[in-house]
């Protein structure tokens, strides 16, 4: 089955074009820098250089044609008509309470959708712009919302309940949502394939540790309770975010230097965790290099952003009373060495009375979300399978 996979930004949408009985994407791409005059398309056909274009993507409607044009082309795409796609799965942060599941975008489910944007005012305004121009050039293909939030809804309420007056949960919705769903999911269901052991007699912590990081205690298949919040800021420090704070430091830097609610935003969400704390950059890369130079500060960015990790993870060993696995994914966690081996330090006495390990697991959210929406579209009788 063919499912083309959207990935709409504010100012990006990346796709990859898969057959789902195959690991890889047939296709994939980015469209960078919408809404300037300067956009650019980059593609890449399996096995090939990617090519880069100038192309001209005033909106996100200009952009998901030029997507369409080129997985169709006859030297460069993957396909001939857009036909031959099954369905297209599209990525979409807040799901809020209501989508538990990947779920088929009726009207309806659009306009839910839509109304979460309230929820995640930098993520979903963008996702629905992608979905809004896929059903106008092509309404005849069944889209499909594959939610970051979904995986989570399992969390027990006493999981997701903040401490602060329960009028606010009824009123507002206010509570923890946690984000990076289907990477999570992805890599806990490999870990159980590397583990020869089915995931539902397993408690594995899965740490997605890109420039957004969270940290995720799945039990038996579950998600039970996840490092990331309301929104993204929550939990271990990241590239730019700070991670868990006392609100009231908040409150008191607010008032000291006289920030505005969007100053206050912009300097917990973009200019703290590593960035803030070394002063040298945001990309782990860079600070790690700075530290091995003899850099005081970016050293002990690295140190902070470790022992948080440690933290969370005595937390959720805690939670589910046991650990079999520890997984480390995404950017930081497919690639940082020396954060394997201070955890592995760290926790030896933990892994050994649990015998559990720490797994280095790719995670590939494309593919999952490719294989959810092929698993929406085989389970809705009234579409008819490609
Ligand atoms: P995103 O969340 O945007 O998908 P990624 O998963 O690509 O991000 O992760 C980006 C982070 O991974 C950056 O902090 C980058 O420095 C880090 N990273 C990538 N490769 C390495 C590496 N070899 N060593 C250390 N950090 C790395």
């Amino acid at each position: 089955m063919k499912i083309l996979v959207i990935n709409s930004g504010s100012s990006s949408i990346k796709y990859q074009l898969f057959d789902t009985r195959k690991p890889y994407p047939l296709c994939r791409g980015i469209v960078e820098r919408i809404g300037t005059r300067k956009s650019l398309l980059t593609h890449q056909k399996l096995d090939k250089r990617p090519l880069v274009n100038n192309v001209y993507a005033p909106d996100h409607y200009q952009a998901i044609r030029h997507i369409y044009d080129i997985i169709t082309n006859p030297n460069l795409g993957a396909i001939r008509s857009l036909s031959q796609i099954a369905g297209i799965g599209h990525r979409v942060v807040h799901g809020a309470e209501i989508f538990t599941q990947p779920t088929i975008i009726t009207n309806e489910v659009f306009n839910v959708i839509k109304k979460f944007s309230e929820l995640a005012p930098l993520h979903n305004p963008p996702a629905v712009l992608g979905i809004d121009a896929c059903r106008k050039f092509s309404k005849e293909i069944p889209q499909i919302a594959v939610f970051d939030t979904a995986f989570h809804q399992t969390m027990p309420q006493k999981a997701y309940t903040y401490g602060i007056p329960y009028r606010f949960y009824k009123k507002y919705s206010l509570r923890r949502y946690g984000f990076h769903g289907t990477s999570h999911m992805y890599v806990a269901v490999k870990a159980a394939k590397r583990l020869k052991k089915p995931l539902e007699s397993l408690k594995v912590i899965t740490c997605h540790l890109g420039n957004g990081c969270s940290i995720t205690a799945v039990k038996h298949g579950k998600s039970i309770d996840t490092s990331m919040g309301f929104t993204p800021l929550e939990g271990v420090m990241m590239g730019t975010r700070c991670g868990d704070i006392d609100a009231a430091a908040v409150l008191y830097l607010m008032e000291k230097e006289h920030l505005s609610i969007k100053e206050a935003d912009d300097l917990l969400n973009k200019k703290s965790g590593l960035l803030g704390l070394s002063g040298v950059s945001n990309d782990m890369r860079d600070v790690n290099k700075k530290a091995l130079s003899g850099d005081k500060r970016a050293a002990l960015a690295i140190e902070v952003f470790i022992y948080r990790i440690i933290k969370y993870i005595g937390a959720y060993i805690a939670a589910m009373d046991g650990v079999d696995a520890i997984v480390l994914t995404a950017g930081i966690g497919e690639n940082f060495t020396p954060l394997h081996q201070k955890l592995k330090n760290a926790l030896k006495n933990t892994l050994k009375k649990f015998s559990a390990r720490i797994l280095v697991i790719p995670t590939n959210e494309e593919l999952m979300i490719a294989r959810q929406a092929a698993h929406v579209l085989k389970n809705a009788p009234f579409l008819k399978a490609k």
